[in-house]
């Protein structure tokens, strides 16, 4: 679990826009984090998350709208 304080100052370090943390990646079964804008996965080792662009992972479509699922803060307000 990433801490919330670090959560708040994490961006995208292609586009510098906001990711989205992701609980449980479906494929990779681990937390990871997405850029939907340039559609991108970012995996979280060990509690520390790689925000290299040289490691990042292509995403589709379809699996942006299935990661969202599991967005820390849509998981949050459901709990709420
Ligand atoms: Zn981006």
């Amino acid at each position: 679990m990433v801490p919330e304080h670090i959560l708040e100052i994490l961006a995208c370090p292609s586009c510098k826009g906001e990711v989205h943390y992701i609980v449980k990646d479906i494929a990779y079964e681990k937390e990871s984090f997405i850029c939907t804008n340039c559609k991108l996965r970012f995996k979280v080792i060990d509690g520390i998350p790689d925000f290299l662009i040289e490691t990042a992972e292509k995403i589709s479509e379809e699996e942006i709208k299935e990661l969202l699922k599991y967005d820390y803060q849509n998981s949050k307000s459901k709990s709420l």
